[in-house]
């Protein structure tokens, strides 16, 4: 007798699904994801009723061919990497292949899309619904570039949606998705609608005004007045980006950005580095502001830690942390000396 069976194909997804999926925010992420992999120039992203009724990502990107549109809604099926040397030097944000299929597992899912290639055979979409794993091809007005509709999410796994908190809670979580892609992709434009109303409208940014104008329209105009804007280059590291002096901090950790290679993370070995940083200028309590950029090789960093791909790991740890600490320790004692002069006044 058998005891043990291979779960369905559906099954599989859906436990992966709650891995990547852990409410709308993580479906905005994934989406949004896929149209920067795509090399799209405009996002535009509307949500309905905090994203458990509706979530909508439109790019102009390069699309999916016809054939691969189902396969796209497949477990592990990715156009981004081939074999271990890709994973190695991965330059996209996504590679493992499972939003699509995670995301349509446990929602009503729409792919539609007109790839570049595709000069005559026109748009064409896909429909997923939980339980239906076998996706139908049909043709499908659209410009060039992909739409994603993800509706009803966790429609079929009750206890997941129960953890949802308020439409309110949900969208903030979505907008900040938002800022961070915003904040790590100046020359995309993106726009976010909340219930039909719009929430950003940003142009693509390409000078150092352009960026600092977006920078202000995402933190707040607070945050640019008292921000330095630096560019430190040593050991193939770069770090560039904004950090508020001490003059401008926060109850929460809350206007933190930190991206490496273009990717947002979350990083023990970062926070410390930038604590130790300000430690001698911020009051106990408080915490510094800043959107910074860290730029090495791809070989240097892995960033095939988690599903999420919030962590990563640095081949070099100490190298990293003394780099950053280094570099904001000076950043803030450099313009110490000139705040000391405006102050007394
Ligand atoms: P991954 O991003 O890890 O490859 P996904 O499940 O997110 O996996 O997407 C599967 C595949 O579908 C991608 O590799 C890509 O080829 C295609 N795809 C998904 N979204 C888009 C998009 N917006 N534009 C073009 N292709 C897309
Ligand atoms: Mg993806």
């Amino acid at each position: 007798m058998n005891r043990i069976a291979l779960l369905s194909q559906r099954l599989a997804n859906q436990i992966a699904a709650g891995e990547v999926v852990e409410r709308p925010a993580s479906v905005v992420k994934e989406l949004l994801e896929n149209s920067v992999d795509a090399g799209a120039v405009r996002i535009d992203v509307e949500v309905e009723q905090g994203g458990s009724k509706l979530i909508r990502i439109r790019d102009d990107g390069q699309g999916i061919n016809k054939e691969d549109l189902a396969l796209a809604l497949s477990r592990h099926a990715t156009s981004k990497i081939a074999d271990l040397d890709d994973l190695e030097n991965i330059a996209s944000l996504g590679f493992r292949g499972e939003a699509l299929a995670s995301i349509s597992s446990v929602s009503r899912l729409l792919l539609a899309s007109r790839s570049a290639d595709a000069v005559d055979s026109g748009g064409w979409q896909v429909e997923a619904a939980g339980q239906e794993m076998t996706p139908t091809l049909a043709p499908a007005a659209h410009p060039q570039g992909t739409t994603v509709e993800v509706r009803d999410l966790f429609f079929n796994t009750p206890a997941r949606k129960k953890f949802l908190r308020t439409e309110n809670t949900e969208f903030g979580r979505i907008d900040e998705v938002v800022k961070r892609l915003a904040l790590s992709r100046f020359e995309l434009g993106f726009s976010l609608r909340h219930n039909q109303r719009t929430v950003h409208q940003l142009q693509p940014a390409q000078s150092i005004q352009e960026k600092q104008r977006r920078i202000g329209l995402v933190c707040g105009p607070a945050f640019l007045e008292h921000a330095v804007y630096i560019d430190i280059e040593a050991s193939g590291l770069r770090l560039w980006g904004w950090v508020c002096l001490p003059t401008f901090s926060r109850s929460q950790p809350d206007l933190q950005y930190f991206y490496v290679n273009g990717r947002v993370i979350r990083d023990k070995l970062v926070s410390h580095a930038v604590k130790q940083a300000y430690r001698d200028v911020l009051f106990h309590g408080r915490h510094p502001a800043f959107v910074l950029y860290l730029e090495l090789q791809p070989a240097l960093v892995d960033v095939n830690v988690h599903p999420t791909k919030h962590e990563v790991r640095f081949r070099d740890q100490r190298l990293v942390h003394d780099f950053l600490f280094r570099s904001l320790h000076k950043a803030l004692a450099d313009v110490r000396p000139a705040d000391h002069m405006e102050s007394p006044s």
